[in-house]
């Protein structure tokens, strides 16, 4: 018996499966979807089995060394999604299997030496990578030999967890009234009579030494018990009643979960307007008819409030998968899936290739956020990969936003998609938007980054014991330039982006087409001096509004802060418990706004995103004012937006405050049409890397070159030039751009590129969907 196995060989000049023979034991045994491991070279690696057959066309052909597997990891749905990844996104399709799987369960490629004899006992509980070359090699030969044994190393081993249970014994013991975080255990414990230690730890904000002085003087008990790694075991004590659904919310469930529907649906609705309702009640239904689910979210939207409306809908049987699980938690929740134990899976990007077997819904929610595409190998959008897996399964997708991306809006204008509008927010209207102008800020001499009406409102939040969010827009940070008096961003006379500043250089470049301009020493427009590049940090901001509102208490959260695990939730908790009056943070606090006492919202630098060097510039900071604004006032007060630029004219600022989707659109797709840029066309992303720039921008010029041989109406090569990141960890980079009208022979033609490339040693990535420049 023979196995056609993919190997994952970093940088091999082959892309296809390699034949091994099977040894006796396993005969029969070995199935595709296995993980197995195989000698190639010098090495042992991991590989998977993508087929199985009775004879191989080549005469000398190595042994499997071992079977990682009881069952298949893969099931035939993956393995077939592996080769359209691998095809469609130019990548091995070594990548692609291995970007499917928990990082537990990619056995690392080190192994340990276990021996029991004399003679090999110097190598006995090391690690195979610690020898030279031609030891390793004897290594591998003693190994099969069967004188030593070789243990794959993985990351983390599976072990049982453990968690305090904590009881309440006697609360009238007396507590210091100053011993504040005691007190309030003990209070939530005459509440709640019991709790484990990761419950309270977050939603209290205790270290153990508090529980530990408590069970000293008697007020409670702690008791070490095992557990089964589940992170949200908490979340499924509560009882759960079905919404009565509005008119637009149940004709979309009822289209959505019409029989037999394989339609993809835009699920359009403000914030607030009941998508997620839409997604529970078609989730049911088709959980009703024995079929499962996938509910794909972006990784900050995955909050614990959030997982709680699923978790209390349906209990147990669902899986959430995201990056703050740890390792072991991860591979928890996958084998969960894999095993058959839930229906319903909730996750970020990765989870879109959740090993269900009869799927019959997958869901994007927020189809417009930037992490459903993955900037490594294989670069997939998210929304592909659901796709291809619900024609696999027969079965609808609902792509849910409030700002759609347009390509997605055009697909359901050409009713390539079904357009399922909410047309109202649930249960009352949206909030004010204020738009200030900073340059009226200006003339009344106030340099700060707060305008005057957010400061007044600010300190009126706090004397009302309101809270208030400050969105810091700071993606555009110090490239783009701006002129404060008219508020013009300098443009690429050819392709309608704004151009970047290079410092260095101290000129402006356009990375879309190579245009170049010197740095101007006055406005293009109106000749003022006040012309400069852009941008401020959130630590500055911070220092600054201190000083403003002496008396505010302010919790920062941005890549600083947060860096830890659980930060992110921790600070979130923290102003969720009103312990500051003010949110400050980049766009990660987001979800910060759905806490019902925030009753303000502002967004610093409404515009830094207008000056990102990317088409999709607009489309961006409309998607983020109008999120922002529909989420002040969640709760029971009213809400009020205050949204701060230099360009409030701009038809993005007016059009996001009438929260207008429709005129943002048309105008939009004007510009996108006069600039070449989709969804008019679709766009091939060459990256060119090597260690001397000369080499790069002749490597980049040779494949500019080779490709013009394409060139059509339908077919532009733009390049080479400087990419973005011209120059990244001491590598120079170059870029070829490839616009076209969807031509297969352009994959042809870059797959070829790549190959010859690789062989060459030198550096180059395709990416077939650029989405984030
Ligand atoms: P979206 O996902 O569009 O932001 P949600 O589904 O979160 O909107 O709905 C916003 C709020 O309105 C939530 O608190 C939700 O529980 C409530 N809601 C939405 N639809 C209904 C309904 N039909 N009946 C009762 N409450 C609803
Ligand atoms: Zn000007
Ligand atoms: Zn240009």
């Amino acid at each position: 018996m023979i196995a056609e196995v993919i190997v994952d060989v970093a940088a091999a000049t082959v892309d296809r499966p390699f034949d091994y023979e099977v040894p006796e034991l396993w005969q029969n045994l070995v199935v595709p979807g296995m993980r197995v491991e195989v000698p190639f070279g010098p090495r042992a690696l991991l590989g998977i089995v993508v087929a199985t057959k009775e004879e191989s066309d080549l005469t000398r052909i190595k042994p499997i060394v071992r079977v990682l597997d009881e069952v298949p990891t893969y099931t035939e749905e993956l393995l077939e999604l592996s080769s359209y990844l691998s095809e469609t996104t130019l990548c091995y399709q070594a990548t692609a299997l291995l970007a499917m799987l928990p990082a537990a369960l990619k056995v690392s490629y080190d192994k340990l030496i276990l021996t029991e004899t004399a003679r090999f006992s110097h190598w006995n509980r090391k690690k195979i990578s610690q020898f030279p070359s031609e030891v390793q090699q004897e290594i591998l030969l003693a190994a099969r030999q069967g004188e030593v044994e070789l243990q794959p190393v993985i990351k983390e081993k599976k072990t049982t967890k453990t968690d305090k249970r904590i009881r309440l014994l006697d609360p009238s013991v007396p507590l210091s009234s100053q011993a504040t975080k005691q007190v309030l255990l003990r209070d939530y414990l005459i509440e709640q009579k019991e709790t484990m230690w990761s419950q309270v730890m977050h939603e209290l904000d205790l270290t153990l030494s508090i529980v530990h002085t408590l069970e000293r003087k008697g007020v409670l008990s702690v008791e070490t018990v095992d557990i089964n790694r589940n992170p949200y075991e908490h979340l499924t004590q509560d009882i759960f009643t079905p919404a009565r659904l509005t008119d637009d919310q149940q004709a979309a469930v009822d289209a959505i979960t019409a029989p037999d529907e394989t339609a993809t649906f835009l699920l359009h609705g403000v914030t607030g307007s009941g998508k997620t309702e839409v997604y529970l009640e078609s989730i049911h239904a088709m959980l009703e008819r024995g079929r499962q689910a996938i509910l794909l979210v972006p990784e900050i939207s995955l909050t614990p409030m959030m997982v709680k409306r699923f978790k209390r809908r349906f209990g147990e049987r669902v899986a959430v998968l995201h990056s703050g699980l740890s390792l072991g938690e991860k591979y928890d929740e996958w084998r969960k899936i894999a095993q058959g134990e839930v229906d319903v899976v909730v996750g970020a990007r990765s989870a879109v290739f959740a090993p269900l077997t009869n799927v019959g819904i997958i869901i994007l929610d927020e189809e417009h956020e930037t992490t459903y595409k993955q900037e490594e190998n294989p670069k997939y959008h998210t929304r592909d990969v659901a796709t291809w897996r619900a024609a696999f399964h027969h079965c609808p997708v609902v792509l849910g936003s409030a700002t759609p991306i347009l390509e997605t809006y055009a697909r359901s204008q050409k009713g390539v998609y079904q357009y399922l509008p909410l047309k109202e927010r649930f249960g009352g209207e949206l909030p004010p938007v204020d738009i200030i102008d900073m340059r009226k800020e200006l003339e009344r001499g106030n340099r700060t980054p707060f305008s005057l009406p957010l400061i007044e409102g600010i300190k009126q939040r706090i004397e009302r014991g309101e809270q208030t969010v400050l969105l810091l827009n700071r993606r555009g940070y110090t490239t783009f330039v701006l002129c404060r008096d008219c508020g013009e961003t300098l443009q690429c006379p050819h392709c309608a982006v704004n151009l970047t500043y290079h410092q260095q250089a101290d000129r402006l470049k356009c990375h879309y087409c190579g245009f170049e301009a010197a740095m101007p020493k006055e406005c293009p427009s109106c000749s003022s001096k006040k012309i400069r590049q852009f941008g401020t940090g959130t630590q500055k901001i911070e220092e600054e509004l201190a000083h403003l509102i002496p008396e505010a208490k302010i919790i920062r959260m941005d890549q600083d802060t947060t860096s830890r695990k659980g930060a992110h939730e921790k600070l979130l908790n923290a102003f969720e418990r009103r312990e500051g009056n003010i949110l400050l943070g980049t766009q990660m606090i987001a979800k910060g706004l759905d806490f019902p006492n925030v009753t303000l919202v502002g967004v610093i630098a409404a515009d830094a995103t207008l000056g990102i060097p990317d088409f999709r510039a607009s489309e961006r900071t409309f998607q983020l004012i109008t999120q922002v604004s529909g989420r002040a006032g969640r709760g029971e007060l009213a809400g009020q937006s205050i949204i701060q630029t230099y360009n409030p004219e701009h038809y993005v600022i007016q059009t996001a405050k009438q929260h207008d989707y429709e005129t943002f659109y048309n105008r939009e797709m004007q510009l996108r049409k006069l600039g070449g840029h989709p969804p008019f066309w679709f766009l091939g992303l060459i990256t060119i890397s090597a260690a001397h720039p000369l080499e790069a921008q002749a490597e980049a010029e040779a494949i500019a070159a080779q490709l013009r041989h394409l060139e059509s109406d339908d077919l532009v090569v733009n390049g080479p030039l400087d990419a973005p990141l011209a120059r990244l960890k001491n590598m120079y980079r170059q870029q070829v751009i490839i616009k076209h009208k969807g031509q297969e022979e352009v994959r042809e033609a870059l797959r070829a590129m790549l190959a010859l490339r690789i062989k060459q040693k030198i550096q180059v990535t395709v990416d077939l969907n650029p989405f984030v420049f």
